[in-house]
């Protein structure tokens, strides 16, 4: 394989885009933080058992999809997704003994080897939110409208919300059972792995990717009609306060989410534009996850969403997050005096925060008036002798053309972002 070929799955981030990204991640980050969330940052890798057990044995993630390695005799793999990474780190930090709830998000890349294609790849980003402590269903209404607000803000059009309750240990034994009933009679014609999954974890079979399987499950029980008394009030508040929020929904008595640790609610977003990856952002409640992970029982939700999809919706929508950050002055000096003073005003610019650049190749006035235009530089000024003699240049409008002259002095800065905050208002104006 040639050395300047990436793995399979993976996406390198160009200048091109990266602002794109750039510009997402500052408004999560901002959405997240009137929310009363705040960032944590974990480790790319955990012990493989972190996964194992919080994910589940029987997950396609944890059965096909990790990258997994032994390290002087450890086993470490690369997170899957951010959930458990972010309860361990919680837990070893004592998060859970200060005020509850706790409210955390990150942003970080996941790492699952699956088929790549457009939305499914094997190192993927993640914005991912987790609250623990409470255990009431207004918690799960300001997850669901946090993920909802992200995704309304930001322009997205066409997503639908879709939400179930998979219950508590409780109402599963019996559904649980109707669902061995329902497929034993069609167990060999399920997929290896399901005829593992009949017996250890049933409601997994419902997950499973492979067609004939999908299509023997078709018909089997839901688990709506199994609540148990508490999971069917918890899931009934959550509807009446999405509706006081004025949240539309649907039930979808299929989801069941491809983590075992999901308790009560689930919830998905997604849209039909990409095909068969649509799902942009997918959580729910996790009530025993903790308990499970050695802490105390604190039941607890969150929900991740998928960067590259999320981008791939706004693209295929027309919907562009920044214009293509472009230069605000470019000098261009002809002489070496000139280009001492153009170094100094670039520099006293930059200091300001304005985008300023100035040559650095030893170009030609036309030479250098063409990169200006190919860098999309809002304004120019060209000095020369004559500039440096008289302390004062023309800053040139790019776009308009229009020439203004500026003093070349101290108050050069000053000069330039006053001309240039009223042409950005005349522009918005326009
Ligand atoms: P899917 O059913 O599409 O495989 P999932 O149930 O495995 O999704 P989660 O584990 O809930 O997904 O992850 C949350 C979000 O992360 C998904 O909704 C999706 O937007 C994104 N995601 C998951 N796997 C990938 C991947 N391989 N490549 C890109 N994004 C992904
Ligand atoms: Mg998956």
């Amino acid at each position: 394989m040639s050395l300047l070929k990436r793995p399979n799955g993976t996406e390198d981030i160009l200048p091109s885009v990266s602002r794109d990204w750039q510009k997402l991640e500052e408004f999560l980050r901002n959405t997240a933080g009137a929310f009363g969330f705040q960032e944590i940052r974990i480790p790319t890798f955990e012990q493989t058992e972190l996964f194992s057990r919080g994910v589940g044995e029987t997950t396609d993630v944890v059965q096909k999809e990790m990258y997994t390695v032994t390290a002087k005799e450890s086993s470490f793999t690369l997170r899957p997704e951010g959930t458990a990474g972010t309860i361990r780190a919680m837990l070893q930090n004592g998060l859970l003994n200060e005020a509850l709830p706790q409210r955390v998000y990150y942003i970080l890349s996941c790492f699952r080897h699956e088929r790549p294609q457009a939305g499914r790849l094997r190192e993927f980003h993640q914005f991912g939110v987790e609250m623990a402590g409470s255990a009431l269903p207004s918690a799960d209404a300001e997850v669901i409208s946090l993920a909802k607000q992200i995704l309304d803000q930001i322009g997205l059009k066409h997503i639908e919300l879709h939400i179930n309750s998979i219950g508590c240990p409780n109402c599963r034994k019996n559904y649980h059972k109707a669902l061995k009933e329902y497929f034993s009679g069609s167990r060999d014609c399920l997929c290896g792995t399901c005829q593992e999954r009949l017996e250890k974890n049933p409601m997994r079979l419902l997950d499973c990717k492979v067609e004939s399987c999908k299509e023997i499950a078709k018909d089997a029980p839901l688990i709506l009609d199994y609540l148990c008394d508490d999971c069917k009030t918890h899931f009934e508040k959550l509807k009446s306060n999405l509706d006081a929020l004025g949240i539309a929904y649907t039930v979808d008595p299929r989801i069941v989410r491809g983590l075992d640790y999901y308790t009560k609610t689930v919830f998905e977003f997604v849209t039909t534009e990409i095909g068969a990856q649509g799902t942009v952002c997918g959580g729910g409640r996790y009530d025993g996850l903790i308990e499970q992970l050695g802490g105390q029982a604190t039941p607890a939700l969150g929900f991740g969403m998928g960067l590259e999809r999320l981008l791939l919706v706004l693209k295929s929508q027309g919907i562009s997050l920044s214009e293509a950050k472009s230069c605000d002055v470019y000098f261009v000096p002809m002489g070496e005096q000139a280009e001492l003073k153009a170094m100094q005003l670039t520099a006293q610019l930059r200091r300001d925060g304005i985008s300023a650049q100035t040559d650095v190749m030893g170009r030609s006035l036309r030479a250098q008036m063409k990169y200006a235009d190919k860098i999309n530089a809002r304004f120019t000024v060209v000095i020369g002798d004559n500039e440096l003699e008289q302390g004062e240049a023309v800053l040139k409008n790019m776009k308009s053309g229009e020439k203004i002259s500026i003093k070349l002095d101290d108050k050069f800065v000053e000069s330039f972002s006053d001309i240039e905050i009223a042409d950005r208002l005349a522009d918005e104006i326009a």
